[in-house]
């Protein structure tokens, strides 16, 4: 547990120009890249093995791990492919992070291939965020004018460049194999798994796709050593991570802080609660993950505590809700996003989701029936592990936990509408 900040990939953030690769490099970029052309990839491979970092994306997945289990060189393309379509709600690191340090990603971008042998990387970026794509086509023209791309990055005979993709702003492209087929110009929807994009990923090669706060961890990690990035967080949870404060703090932001920072901090860090208000929950990772309440503020926010509390450390987009708000509208508005973003591919999350809309659309309008709360907690129970994909078990989340800690406000939604229980010029948000 700590109480203090560690900036490092939000260190210059404020700098003017901070994205540009003159600022980049005087806060010492590209250092590691002409350390990482030095070693052999395979130590690349095992530094950032030996550092435990986890996948920043929101499953944690070891992302060392996930670089070795690519299957081995054959002679033919291998491929990095970056997940920046950053769209769980709340979440909000990576737009950030690519406007204000794209360099951070594109040095980690051109390690990785090397380390994996990729000649040509891909970032796969929300199509919304137009600002961002202009951003990063800037950089990459920098960073290529300066020769850390293409034929001979660095002057060492390697061959490494980028192609920026914007996609068309669908949730699920943010799954990684709807992505690949996305980025393969098909409509996005998730593909069985195995085989995984280790092993037939974009155009069934050998892919690795890692969320953009993970290759940006790399230059680090690989210029300072594993035991420095292991010297932050916790045994299990090593390292930093932006956490994003959102909703009734005082200060809302990112805050780059070691994993295994509890809640209480944060919220002392964002200068409190907004107007001295009592929290009511929060989300520790995004809507797709279990809320949590006052009770739970000094959980560690690590992958295994925030695990073994009930819910998921997920993106760490900490949604913060005083009071005010109603629970059963807050849900009913996540539930209304996963229905609308649900990619219909399989029966589970295409019908349920629809059904849990209707229901809690209901509840919020005052008009629940007796057994509502019952054929909601059904619905999750028949949707949950039966999805193609995570997204079907992630519209459960918020509906059960919210069940769970304010079953009363699901009650009072048969007879009285939310706006009246909490009337929405009393809130900020809703
Ligand atoms: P997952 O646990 O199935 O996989 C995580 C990663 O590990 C994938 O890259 C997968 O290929 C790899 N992997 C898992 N098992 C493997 C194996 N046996 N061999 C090789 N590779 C393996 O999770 P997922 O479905 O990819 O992602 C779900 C997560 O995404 C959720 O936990 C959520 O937090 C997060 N999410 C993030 C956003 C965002 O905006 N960043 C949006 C929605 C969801
Ligand atoms: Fe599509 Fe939902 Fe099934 Fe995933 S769970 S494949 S989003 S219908």
């Amino acid at each position: 547990m700590t109480d203090t900040l560690t900036p490092i990939l939000t260190k210059f953030w404020d700098d003017p120009q901070s994205w540009t690769l003159a600022t980049y490099e005087r806060h010492d970029g590209y250092k590691a890249l002409t350390k990482a052309l030095e070693m052999e990839p395979q130590a690349i491979i095992d530094a950032v093995k030996d550092s435990s970092i986890r996948g920043r994306g929101g499953a944690g997945f070891p992302t060392g791990m996930k670089w070795s289990f690519m299957s081995p060189p054959d002679g033919g393309p291998r491929y990095l492919v970056v997940n920046a379509d950053e769209s769980e709600p709340g979440t909000c690191k990576d737009v950030p992070l690519m406007m204000a340090n794209p360099h951070a990603l594109i040095e980690g971008v051109i390690i990785a291939s090397y380390a994996i042998g990729c000649e040509h990387a891909f970032i796969y970026l929300r199509g919304e965020v137009v600002h961002v794509y202009r951003r990063l086509l800037r950089a990459v023209e920098e960073a290529r004018a300066a020769g850390h791309l293409g034929t001979n990055v660095g002057g060492k005979g390697v061959t490494v460049d980028i192609t920026v993709h914007a996609g068309a702003g669908a949730y699920i492209c943010g799954e990684e194999t709807a992505l690949l087929d996305s980025l393969e110009g098909r409509r996005g929807q998730p593909r069985l798994k195995p085989p995984f994009p280790g092993a037939a990923g974009l155009y069934a090669r050998p892919t690795s796709v890692n969320n953009v706060e993970s290759i940006a961890s790399v230059p680090g990690i690989i210029l300072e050593g594993s035991d420095w990035f292991k010297g932050m967080g916790t045994e299990k949870s090593t390292g930093f991570g932006i956490f994003s404060l959102s909703g009734h703090v005082t200060n809302p932001g990112q805050f780059e802080a070691p994993l295994g920072i509890t809640m209480r901090e944060l919220i002392e860090l964002a200068g409190g609660m907004r107007g001295g208000r009592k929290l009511k929950f929060w989300t520790p990772g995004g809507s797709s993950t279990p809320i949590f309440t006052e009770e739970h503020l000094d959980v560690p926010l690590d992958f295994d505590s925030v695990a073994a509390a009930g819910s998921m450390l997920g993106t760490r987009a900490l949604q913060v809700f005083d009071e005010t708000v109603s629970v059963v509208r807050a849900v009913a508005r996540w539930t209304d996003f996963y229905a609308h973003e649900s990619c219909g591919k399989c029966t589970p999350c295409r019908e349920g989701t629809w059904w849990l809309r209707q229901i809690m659309n209901r509840i919020e309008a005052g008009q629940g029936t007796q057994d509502d709360i019952d054929k909601l907690v059904d619905i999750c129970d028949n949707i949950l592990g039966r999805s193609f994909c995570a997204l079907g078990d992630a519209a459960t989340s918020p509906i059960t936990s919210a069940v769970q800690y304010f079953r009363e406000e699901f009650e009072a939604g048969m007879h009285t509408p939310a706006h009246e229980l909490f009337p929405p010029e009393k809130s900020v948000l809703f």
